[in-house]
């Protein structure tokens, strides 16, 4: 095996301890709801709690990297507060953000199930980093039926090298982040559609994103064509962090410089 930490390994004491099963229902920590500008304008709930450690993370200070912050809520619950902000505020999408989601796959498909029942025309973006769904085919296959929901896998670097550098993980999780794009297109989402890659590139090459994109073309053409690029945003805490772990990105923006297509 490569060097650094076992992602699932790790997702597992995180599970421990922002998430609860009681009577069935998986409760989630959640350390913030808001609203917010990007897609146009979406509701978010930030969770806490992630499997993997990237070293440009936004939110390590608040959600991430944390255990032991926010509250608890049941998915009835936290839907009803992005939902009040996301209806209040004219908004078509809500999603989870600020972790990752999936490490409560229960909690997320309850989520789920509740919203495909309402009569509200609000669509749910799950941003995560494909990880639990690159190794679950029951879950994966369990997301593809809900009609309101985009998958946007948000991939951490263009090579399993760079997966490494900038996440500190075992490098073969870069593949698993991979299958979690193709086993969703298997089970019936639409590649660019309802499902999509987002890209962190601040740190590759141009080469290596060529490579990158011929990886996406293998899987499906019509994900090479819709990727989301990620470049770091540099808030004082990302500075913070990057400097920590002496890492330097390539191309990176500042709060105040960035650019449309990453809103
Ligand atoms: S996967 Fe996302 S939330 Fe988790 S550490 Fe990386 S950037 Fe942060």
């Amino acid at each position: 095996m490569s060097e650094g930490y076992d992602p699932v390994q790790l997702g597992r004491a995180v599970y421990e301890k922002v998430c609860k099963i009681i009577d069935g229902v998986e409760y989630r920590r959640y350390y913030r709801f808001r609203g917010g500008k990007w897609y146009g304008g979406i509701a978010t709930g930030d969770v806490v709690g992630c499997n993997l450690r990237c070293k440009f993370c936004w939110s390590w200070s608040r959600g991430s990297y944390r255990t032991d912050t926010g509250q608890f809520y049941s998915p009835d619950e936290a839907l009803k507060k992005i939902l009040t902000i996301a209806l209040e505020r004219g908004y078509r999408y809500i999603r989870l953000s600020g972790a990752e989601p999936t490490l409560s796959k229960l909690h997320l498909l309850q989520m789920l199930d509740k919203l495909e029942s309402m009569n509200v025309k609000i669509k749910f973006i799950l941003e995560t980093n494909g990880i639990e769904i690159g190794l679950d085919d029951d879950f994966a296959r369990k997301l593809c039926k809900y009609s309101r929901l985009i998958v946007r896998v948000s991939i951490k670097g263009t090579s399993p090298e760079t997966f490494h550098k900038i996440t500190g993980a075992k490098k073969e999780y870069f593949q698993i982040q991979l299958k979690a794009l193709e086993k969703l297109i298997e089970y019936g989402m639409k590649p660019g559609e309802q499902v999509y890659p987002a890209v962190m590139l601040s740190f590759s090459t141009d080469d290596e994103i060529e490579n990158f994109l011929d990886m996406l073309r293998n899987i499906h053409p019509a994900l090479a064509e819709n990727i989301d690029p990620e470049y770091v945003i540099l808030y004082p805490h990302v500075v913070e962090l990057l400097k920590r772990n002496a890492l330097k990105p390539r191309i990176a923006y500042t709060p105040d410089n960035i650019p449309q297509f990453m809103i």
